[in-house]
């Protein structure tokens, strides 16, 4: 039966969410014998991997470390048939898991969460649709993820605009035809860089706006072979125990080398190999000061710079895309298939954004402070509100009546990532730490599901972070990040993509299995740091 048509309205469980983490938590609900029922906006099941179905969308985490972990039937059944799976197979493939496990009947599907209310009384959340629709539940998970709040700048004239304007993230399901068309894209980071270099080729002009170039490395995907899907099934015991034991959940170790143990001549032999492998090892296996020494990382982001220049036939434009104002590694490495190619294609050109910026949107196209452009198509590839956009766009109201937009206004405050004081029973299932989906979102959610089950076998009503755990929490993080590259470049990573957010890291920067392992021991510890009521 269609769960829209279900009369019931109360649940034990809701989540909102029917992505990786939504499906995962929906499975353990409904395994724990809880009631259970998951609202997602989107026409379809997958998350970001159904709204962001953009032209070139691609994992640039290896196949093999993305596939759930937790059931080996599925681990069996399910191939990957490139290293790095492109959208519509992950689309696929988290269908694939719905129907797998007969999860669809506990899911709503065109079901946006307007807002959610905690009733002091009861100890329940009420959830409330766009549609007008109720429902209510002892625990509310939001397994909403960190990157679906798509953001959109807000350009003088923008709805001026006569033509057709898309943002990646909310990419039409249809497709959209760009043969032939004047397509602009304003936005260089992962997602436009994966989408500029798949659709160049088939649009009349390209002009691609950007504000800052990035250190742009190449993925190498390639089919997997026959062989290599026996093998990943052969090892998966292994592959997931490395993943469970990496800093960031990813197949790949910082090298246990010192850059100092080399000369200058054996390290740059060294970035020429580490430059040879696929996806994230260029960031995640080469030596450990690329990320703590300011001298390491320059050399090797000089390195990076020297290829980019090597790829690209015009030496001025060369410059403009080579990164020069932040360190490598301070911001999202996007990994390329032929982007810095490019360029030097006649139709395709850059416009310099903090030389030229734009003024304006206007009927026709965009106005920068050097002239104006017609276009067919404006494609925002702009990024997102990350991690706090997707919970405080919805009007969540705690204890108090205080919104978890008005409760962070100053910055995110949480206990672990997972709840937040006044908001009794609400999981933030996103995964907090940097770290790999899923093998680090699984965590959470075992985690969550861990803490209902220890609610509901003492009979208690609520959990709920003390405020003085998430202070200290607060500051554990912000000591963390202060040692930290990454404030160095602005970034969704630090809430500065965003005008007027809190300036402040919004991912735990320690090491996924250390967060992990204090995950686990407040948990062994009877949940200190909550109130069980
Ligand atoms: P993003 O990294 O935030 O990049 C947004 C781009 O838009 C940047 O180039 C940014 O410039 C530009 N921009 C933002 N506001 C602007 C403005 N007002 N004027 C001009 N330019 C503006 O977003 P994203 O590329 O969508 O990637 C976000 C995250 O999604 C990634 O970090 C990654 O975690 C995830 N992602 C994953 C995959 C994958 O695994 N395959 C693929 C794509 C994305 P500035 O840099 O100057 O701010």
């Amino acid at each position: 039966m269609n769960p829209s048509n279900r009369p019931d309205s109360t649940f034990d469980v809701i989540i909102i969410g029917a992505g990786v983490t939504g499906l995962y938590q929906l499975y353990l609900a409904r395994k724990a014998g809880l009631s259970v029922r998951v609202f997602d906006a989107a026409g379809g099941v997958g998350g970001t991997w159904y709204w962001n179905c953009y032209p070139g969308c691609c994992f640039d985490s290896e196949s093999e470390s993305y596939g759930y972990t937790w059931s080996k039937a599925l681990l069996e059944e399910w191939d990957w048939t490139e290293h790095f799976s492109p959208q519509p197979e992950t689309e696929r493939y988290l269908n694939y898991v719905a129907d797998r496990f007969d999860l669809r009947r506990d899911i709503q599907l065109n079901a946006r969460v307007q807002a959610a209310r905690f009733d002091t009384k009861t100890r329940r959340w009420s959830v409330q649709l766009t549609t007008g629709e109720r429902a209510s539940a002892q625990f509310l998970i939001a397994a909403v993820g960190v990157l679906s709040a798509d953001y959109t700048p807000e350009f003088v004239g923008i709805k001026d605009f006569k033509g057709l304007s898309l943002h990646t993230g909310r990419w039409p399901r249809d497709g959209v035809d760009l043969r032939g068309k004047r397509v602009a894209v304003i936005g260089t980071g992962p997602t436009g860089v994966q989408l500029i270099t798949k659709i160049a080729r088939d649009v009349a002009h390209l002009t691609v706006f950007q504000r800052t170039p990035n250190y742009c490395a190449p993925l190498r995907n390639r089919p997997v072979t026959p062989a290599e899907q026996q093998h990943f099934k052969a090892t998966y015991a292994e592959i997931h125990q490395q993943l469970r034991e990496t800093p960031a959940g990813f197949l790949y170790h910082f090298d246990t080398r010192s850059a100092f143990e080399f000369s200058a001549e054996e390290r740059l032999a060294y970035y020429e190999k580490l430059w040879a492998l696929p996806g994230f090892a260029k960031w995640l296996s080469g030596f450990p000061e690329v990320m703590t020494n300011r001298a390491i990382n320059e050399e090797f982001a000089g390195f990076l710079r020297n290829k980019i220049r090597a790829r690209i036939n015009d030496p001025v434009l060369a410059e403009k895309l080579v990164p020069k104002n932040h360190p490598f590694g301070s911001k999202r490495i996007p990994l390329e298939s032929g982007y810095f190619e490019v360029y030097n294609r006649d139709n395709v050109s850059l416009v310099e954004l903090l030389e030229t910026p734009i003024q304006r949107m206007t009927a026709s196209g965009i106005e920068t402070s050097e002239r104006a452009y017609a276009f067919d198509v404006i494609i925002y590839a702009t990024g997102f509100d990350a991690v706090t956009g997707p919970l405080t766009r919805m009007n969540i109201e705690g204890v108090n009546g205080q919104t978890l937009g008005e409760k962070w206004a100053d910055g995110v405050r949480t206990y672990l990532g997972l709840l937040t004081a006044g908001f009794p029973n609400l999981f933030i299932a996103t995964n907090s730490a940097f770290c790999n989906y899923p093998v680090c979102a699984e965590m959470v959610v075992e985690w969550i599901a861990g803490a209902i089950a220890h609610v509901r076998a003492n009979n208690l009503a609520s959990i709920e972070a003390t405020p003085e755990a998430e202070a200290a929490w607060v500051e554990h993080s912000a000591e963390l990040a202060s040692h930290s590259f990454l404030s160095d470049a602005n970034s969704w990573f630090m809430g500065s993509n965003i005008p007027g957010k809190k300036r402040a890291l919004l991912l735990y920067s320690n090491s996924a299995p250390a967060y992990r392992a204090k995950c686990e021991e407040v948990a062994a510890h009877g949940y200190q740091g909550f109130t069980l009521q």
